[in-house]
């Protein structure tokens, strides 16, 4: 059916002197004002926060990794959001008592493997750590799988490889936590990671406020891909790590992508959106976006290149 964006209230008027049945007309513009005015609402974009590597990835703050995922869980918590965190199993200290803290905060853990292994170096001994971080995880929760999100987002080089890992997990009851908002974090949380070392306040507030940008960017553009790819807007998964950066500029990532129309809901709610259950159609050793996988690209995306490139640039790799 033809558009005409030019349809204005004073061409419903003119029509409606010339047309016969002009109160079917008023009612169709009035309906159609209606359904205008209620897009807002249906424009919010539901998000998952998932943060990867605890107890702790990289440089330590000031008041040291604890300090930091108190910091990081209390950010969560003022604004009502429930996160899941990604634990590697060999990282974690006697006790566990970072990952006890997220469990004490409300927070959902899931299995990111023993030692971070990358599947892409082979399956076997990758399998063996999933479970072994699995009975760590249950002897800790009490619960048996849950969610599972793979190191460097690699999950199978071939066809085989990735199917028969999907089944094992499956076999552990684990749902495979997939990730819509790649994103470049890693380079600006190793650059913030140097500037606490060096001490460099002007430096931290520097790449503080660029990865609030680049988050913004990133959010914006698998926004658009979703819709380009889909038609419609899908939920969101985005992808931090436990670390400094976030300890101090998470909270202000939050809070602008709440002005952009993001609401926040558990991964377990974003997971239920229809576009997770699509198969993959990716096969391959790069670690790529769900919207990529569902939907491969024929040329790794420009946009994720282009914002890598000009962040490594400003601040080193
Ligand atoms: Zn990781």
């Amino acid at each position: 059916m033809p558009v005409r964006p030019e349809y204005t209230p004073a061409d419903a008027v003119a029509t409606d002197r010339r047309a016969a049945g002009s109160m079917v007309a008023a009612i169709a513009f009035a309906t159609l004002t209606l359904i205008l005015l209620a897009v807002p609402a249906s424009a919010q974009t539901p998000l998952a926060i998932t943060i990867d590597d605890v107890p702790w990835n990289g440089v330590e703050p000031l008041d040291g990794a604890a300090g930091g995922t108190d910091r990081l869980l209390a950010t969560l918590m003022e604004r009502g959001i429930q996160a899941t965190g990604f634990v590697v199993c060999n990282r974690m200290e006697d006790g566990a008592p970072i990952v006890r803290a997220w469990l004490a905060a409300g927070m959902e853990i899931g299995n990111h493997s023993a030692a971070h292994r990358d599947l892409n170096s082979g399956m076997q001994p990758w399998l063996d750590e999933a479970r072994r971080c699995e009975s760590q995880l249950a002897s800790i929760t009490g619960k048996r799988g849950g969610f599972f999100r793979f190191p460097y987002l690699h999950q199978g080089p071939t066809a085989a490889i990735r199917d028969e890992v999907a089944d094992a997990l499956a076999g552990m009851s684990y749902r495979t936590a997939h990730v819509t908002i790649d994103n470049s974090e890693w380079i600006l949380a190793r650059a913030y990671g140097r500037a606490l070392q060096a001490a460099d306040e002007r430096t931290s507030e520097e790449i503080g406020s660029a990865y609030v940008a680049h988050m913004l960017d990133a959010a914006r553009h698998f926004r658009r891909v979703a819709r380009e790819k889909f038609g419609r807007n899908v939920a969101q998964v985005l992808l931090v790590h436990a670390n400094a950066l976030n300890a101090d500029w998470l909270g202000e990532v939050l809070d602008s992508l709440t002005a952009e129309d993001f609401t926040f809901v558990s991964l377990e709610v974003a997971l239920r959106d229809p576009v997770f259950l699509l198969p993959d159609a990716y096969v391959g050793r790069r670690g790529l976006s769900w919207l990529y996988r569902a939907a491969p690209l024929s040329q790794p995306d420009p946009w994720d290149e282009a914002a890598e490139d000009a962040l490594v640039r400003r601040f080193g790799e």
